[in-house]
């Protein structure tokens, strides 16, 4: 049995909805369908869970609010009338929406969360009746009667384990079960989401929960791209990959999953697959947990910009005991998350992201370096981006790593810093931002050999 979850660009138009139906019809197997908010229907649209921001706002604010409504209730009308769907399902959703503007404000934490929850919650309503009315008997269940329920946490809620045992009773269902993405109920019946993006997490849950054969992620992609399209010229989809595989991606720039998606299927050891509604022959990207199929060492190259290197260097730093931790703690001290750590000798880096820094904060980590760890020199370099060529393979494969320097050099790319974990998944170049694009272009050319776009 089958959990499949559709994202909002395959929800965002009748057109699109009549491909949801066919994928759906096509395999008596899947029989749990998460959806998420209708999505974008070209560039210029605006996503279903950006206007119920933009509703929200203004209903705090004490405006009218009466546009806003207008343009949410309109966007799943132009779907029910596409659809031929009956009016009954347009009321029962307008209703939905205008109650909203009648939640109490103050002492309200959740009621961003309520807003924004109406998107999936609507949507789920809307494709269940389509369904139904298309031959799929379906029926439509809150995440309070799935038993989806997570921990207080508005805006990025957890679920909370005990909720597994009440998804599995969901098994039973004659009908396709439909469940809005993106948001649980907490242990007092409050509507608390996810964090953005978060209807993955759900249909992750629900596999875990109804330990389906397989969860499948429909998006608008042929799966998992070994490299971005935007670099490289129609880059291959990668067949297979590991939960470790994926999520090293997914740590420099690969985002075509929520992060935190893959862990309830990881841990109910449930096979993921990132499917194309447009495109729902190809085999897409599966990710297992051991691979099954022969496959090259590297399996992908991603890169993620907005990094700083924090440089020290200290006479004898590698004998005096201690000094790591003094630095560690003068960032922990300052609330400063850090991501890798190369050392020489007598020289550190510290690479962190951007975002966790401040012209201050900078400030007083040179200021504490120097008079409490006592540093010789210390420098804040900026505009660095990581570069990680990774997969599983290249533990028991050698020249992996000579590849890559080749390929760098010859393409005049200099390598600041470089580290590879213990469990050789994956192996880090540190680059100038500038360099980031060239960088991939050359790694993609050595590691597949394609043709690449200049
Ligand atoms: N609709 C939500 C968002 O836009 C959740 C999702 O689509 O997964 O973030």
């Amino acid at each position: 049995m089958k959990v499949v979850k559709f994202g909002g660009s395959s929800l965002a138009s009748a057109t699109q909805l009549q491909k949801v139906l066919n994928i759906v019809k096509s395999d008596k197997e899947r029989q749990f369908v998460v959806v998420s908010a209708p999505g974008k229907r070209n560039d210029s649209d605006t996503k279903v869970t950006d206007a119920l921001i933009k509703y929200y706002r203004a209903y705090i604010a004490g405006d009218d609010v009466s546009l806003q409504q207008k343009w949410i209730i309109n966007r799943y009308a132009d779907i029910v009338a596409e659809l031929g769907l009956k009016q009954t399902i347009l009321d029962r959703i307008s209703k939905n929406i205008v109650s909203l503007a009648t939640l109490p404000i103050e002492e309200n934490e959740f009621l961003y969360d309520t807003f924004l929850a109406a998107g999936e919650d609507n949507n789920a309503k809307l494709i269940a009746a389509f369904f139904n009315q298309n031959g799929v008997p379906a029926r439509y269940v809150h995440p309070r009667e799935a038993g989806l329920f997570v921990s207080s946490e508005p805006g990025n809620a957890r679920i909370l384990p005990y909720s597994y045992d009440k998804i599995e009773e969901l098994n039973n269902s004659e009908e396709v079960l439909v469940i809005p993405g993106f948001f649980g109920v907490t242990r007092d019946g409050q509507i608390c989401t996810f964090s953005r993006g978060g209807s993955d997490i759900t249909g992750s849950i629900i596999a875990a929960g109804v330990k389906a054969d397989i969860y499948e992620n429909f998006t608008d992609v042929d799966g998992i791209f070994a490299a971005h399209p935007g670099i490289i010229h129609k880059p291959h989809s990668i067949p297979e990959l590991t939960y470790r595989e994926m999520r090293e991606l997914a740590y420099a720039g690969f985002t075509v999953l929520h992060d935190e998606a893959l862990l309830p299927a990881y841990r109910g050891k449930i096979p993921l697959v990132i499917k194309n509604t447009n495109n729902p022959e190809h085999p897409g990207t599966q990710i297992v947990h051991k691979h099954s199929k022969e496959h090259l060492p590297v399996v992908g190259i991603a890169g993620d910009a907005g990094f700083v290197s924090i440089n020290m260097s200290k006479y004898l730093m590698n004998r005096e005991i201690g000094f790591g931790r003094q630095v560690l703690q003068i960032l922990e001290d300052l609330n400063i998350g850090w991501e890798h750590m190369p050392t020489g000798i007598d020289d550190l880096s510290i690479i962190l992201r951007e975002r966790e820094l401040t012209p201050i904060k900078e400030e007083e980590i040179l200021r504490q370096l120097i008079q409490k760890a006592e540093v010789d020199h210390a420098e804040i370099e900026h505009d660095l981006s990581i570069i990680m060529i990774v997969g599983e393979k290249m533990k028991s494969h050698i020249g992996v790593t000579a590849t890559a320097t080749k390929a760098l050099s010859e393409n005049n790319i200099n390598i600041q810093m470089m580290s590879q974990g213990s469990s050789e998944v994956s192996i880090m170049f540190v680059v100038n931002k500038e360099q980031e694009k060239a960088a991939i272009r050359a790694l993609y050319k050595a590691f597949f050999k394609p043709q690449t776009k200049e």
